[in-house]
């Protein structure tokens, strides 16, 4: 049998060993500073396949499989933790249950089915006893979904060190190869009034007033345009002013979101907003305002021309797929591999962000199916 047909049969005869351990995962709770008892899951399961395992001081769970020759390291990234349940599901979001070709539970598509593909294509790989070069490292990180860098556990591992050649962020992009993810950055807006009487409104400065001339100027901005991601986008999220209605309110805050696109960065777009105060302060003298940035991440790009590129593409080939190169518009820790650890990184994976977050989140089992397929195809063609 070649090679390809051998590791396409041995991923279609671990269908089964596949749907249980991503069932297995959902079972088990890990919301972001829960996720101990999934690593542990992941360190005894992956222990039995006879990879070299570790839990660093982080809580990330890592797992090293070593060819037969030296080589590169291509990492295999997704996440141990989870979003909070929320209200509105139907059933219990723990059931891992499975019906017809969906799998059911939160963590189901966000991001438990790609570590369930990621760790059988690499089983897979093994038991077919395929020669490859290097090491395959599966590396599932701790608080991905926290909105802090400074807690999220892929940044940390790179921080202490860790590092690759090559990586594939396993998120849930629908199957589609993404060459790009968008940034997310929070800014906390200010407006100072003065208070007053709200029966001699002339006496004192609405706050709320100047921050809807703000949010006016903020909607005139044009957000930057990527040929993977498409445009990014601002969002006015929270806004709250005022004590009472009878009284001119003194301040106003805006919790304002920027999804921004290779080539912006957060300092863009407080230059921005400080221009919009300055051209309301001109307007009117009394106009005062104050902006922060409260949260910074930024987009991630890889080059077509990188190894894990063409290895992915690739695969798609063998399988006899498509495949359009893509961007995502959410963030993912494919930005702290390839901005804080210099490791060219594709986003691909089973699942839908559009169920991901959301009650009655579910897995589309074929999906799983044909991400296990390429990722240990894309194994054999990187590390040849
Ligand atoms: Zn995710």
């Amino acid at each position: 049998m070649k090679m390809n047909d051998k590791i396409l049969a041995r991923v279609e005869i671990n269908h089964d060993r596949m749907v249980k351990l991503v069932s297995d995962m959902v079972k088990i709770p890990s919301v972001s500073g829960n996720e101990k008892n999934l690593a542990v899951f992941l360190n005894e399961y992956c222990t039995k396949l006879g990879f070299s395992t570790e839990i660093d001081r982080h809580g990330n769970f890592f797992a090293f499989i070593k060819g037969k020759r030296a080589g590169k390291r291509l990492i295999f990234n997704s996440h141990l933790d989870t979003v909070e349940v929320g209200d509105g599901w139907d059933s219990d979001p723990f059931s891992g249950k499975i019906d017809g070709d969906k799998l059911w539970g939160r963590g189901s598509t966000d991001c438990k089915g790609a570590i369930g593909a990621q760790i059988i294509a690499a089983m897979s790989i093994v038991e077919a006893g395929l020669d490859f070069s290097g090491e395959i490292c599966l590396m599932y990180p701790v608080e991905e979904e926290v909105q802090n860098v400074s807690r999220k556990g892929t940044y940390l591992a790179l921080k202490d060190g860790f590092t690759g050649d090559m990586a594939i962020n396993g998120e849930d992009t629908d199957l589609h190869v993404c060459l790009a993810c968008e940034g997310m950055l929070e800014v906390l807006i200010i407006t100072h009034g003065v208070g007053a009487h709200g029966a001699t409104p002339q006496e004192g400065k609405n706050a709320i007033r100047m921050m809807c001339r703000v949010i006016d100027e903020l909607e005139k901005i044009i957000p930057g345009v990527n040929k993977y991601t498409g445009s990014g986008a601002i969002n006015p999220g929270i806004i709250q002013g005022g004590h009472r209605s009878s009284v001119v309110p003194d301040t106003c805050t805006l919790k304002c979101s920027r999804f921004t696109v290779p080539g912006e960065t957060g300092e863009l777009f407080v230059n921005q907003i400080k221009e919009i105060f300055a051209r309301l302060k001109a307007d009117d003298p009394a106009f005062k305002a104050e902006v922060e940035m409260t949260y910074e991440s930024n987009p991630s790009i890889v080059d077509e021309k990188e190894l894990i590129v063409s290895a992915i593409q690739n695969a798609h080939a063998i399988i006899g797929k498509d495949c359009p190169l893509m961007g995502t518009p959410q963030h993912d820790d494919a930005d702290f591999l390839s901005n804080v650890g210099h490791i060219p990184t594709v986003l691909y994976g089973p699942g839908t962000g559009l169920l991901a977050h959301m009650p009655n989140e579910y897995l589309k089992i074929s999906e799983l199916d044909e991400a296990a397929k390429v990722y240990a195809l894309t194994i054999m063609e990187a590390l040849k």
